[in-house]
């Protein structure tokens, strides 16, 4: 992704934001959001020996380079299907292809692979659901060559794949409830889901501009905008199903500071910054920084009105997709250098990510009193290896 300045192509789609903007802004507090009691909070795990850069069965595979179209890429989509296919059964995985040529490989025809990850009620018909969609970038630059990109963004996909198997239990037991009080397909409420979005090709083959630049979310977007739902669905595209696009980024790295970006979106992010609050309060937390993204000390985060960032979140903003973009400002000094590898990854930053996106997760979709305990968990595993 690329930090835009004045005047250069993205400068537009800044201009044009308002209008989508004043649109969304309607939408997004009368949305239901339920915050996590302080037990609850205690019941979100984090990913702990699994983001190990060597050893951990979610990170290390994902720390090779993933140039789309190459072996590593491959490697890493089998990683991201083996692990929902085994853990998460009840998720349903689709994936979005689509091929370009860019700047740097002449008349081939470059593949890109978006993996779509997806978990509704069980009695609820697509088109009627509403998605909270977490989305992070899976591809590595081409160059230079051997670059890992652990803050970006191998480690934001591995915290995504621990924030779906740490709400799966909540929404499992809070689905059969409903279910089971006869709530399920009411149309009491409107109907939500969770959607993962692990994107191919966001970054530049030789130099970001508004074509050599997020190959994989500009073929998802357009494709979503027309792939209309029946004429009887709640919602009339997949695009307009996006209820929150939560797209992180270069997260991993120590001392973070995330700002709020879009005054759309600026309550969930205040209700985010209020999970990471509450959760060093109750130190679930490990990392210990100074000042930045929320000091518990009165002072209000920085709020910049200007400031805007290309990433996968644009095609979606464009059609008036709300955004909330978890990324650094400034980006890690490693941005984009052979240093951003496993080694410079900081744990406690990886896991208190991981920790903080499961719980707005679990808030947004409503999971207090829900979510299984640690003992439950034990229970579980103890029950499988049976
Ligand atoms: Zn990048």
């Amino acid at each position: 992704m690329l930090l835009l300045n004045p005047g250069r192509p993205g400068r537009d789609a800044y201009l044009r934001l308002p209008t989508y903007l004043a649109v969304a802004s309607l939408l997004s507090p009368a949305l239901g959001y339920q915050e996590l009691s302080d037990p609850s909070l205690r019941r979100i795990p984090g990913g702990g020996s699994d983001f190990d850069i060597t050893t951990g069965s979610l990170l290390a595979p994902i720390l090779v380079p993933r140039v789309p179209g190459s072996a590593g890429s491959a490697a890493v989509q089998h990683h991201f299907v083996d692990f929902f296919r085994q853990q998460l059964p009840e998720w349903t995985i689709e994936w979005q292809n689509s091929t370009s040529k860019t700047p740097a490989t002449g008349d081939q025809e470059i593949p890109f692979h978006n993996l779509i990850l997806r978990r509704e009620p069980p009695w609820a018909k697509r088109g009627d659901v509403g998605y909270l969609t977490l989305a992070a970038h899976y591809d590595s630059l081409f160059e230079p060559v051997g670059f890992i990109g652990a803050i970006d963004s191998a480690a934001p996909c591995a915290m995504l794949m621990h924030v779906a198997r740490s709400i799966e239990g909540g929404l499992a037991r809070k689905w059969a409830a409903m279910e089971e009080a006869g709530d399920g397909g009411l149309g009491l409420e409107e109907e939500r889901g969770v959607q993962i979005l692990l994107l191919d090709g966001e970054e530049a083959w030789v130099t970001w501009t508004a074509t050599d630049s997020i190959y994989g979310s500009r073929a998802l977007a357009a494709h979503w905008d027309t792939d209309v739902y029946p004429e009887s669905s709640e919602h009339r595209s997949p695009i307009e199903a996006i209820k929150l696009f939560l797209l992180i980024d270069l997260l991993g790295s120590p001392d973070p500071t995330v700002p709020s970006y879009f005054r759309p979106t600026h309550w969930f992010y205040q209700q985010m910054a209020k999970v990471e609050r509450r959760m060093r309060k109750l130190n679930l937390l490990a990392s210990k920084p100074e000042g930045v993204f929320l000091p518990d000390s009165g002072e209000e985060p920085e709020k910049p009105y200007m400031g805007y960032i290309a990433d996968d979140h644009v095609p979606f903003m464009v059609r008036g997709v709300p955004i909330l973009h978890i990324i650094p400002t400034p980006f890690p000094k490693l941005w984009h250098t052979m240093d951003d590898n496993g080694e410079h990854l900081d744990p406690a930053a990886v896991d208190d990510w991981a920790k903080i996106l499961t719980a707005f997760a679990a808030e947004w979709m409503e999971l207090d009193g829900h979510l299984p305990s640690a003992h439950d968990a034990e229970d579980t595993i103890e029950h499988t290896e049976l």
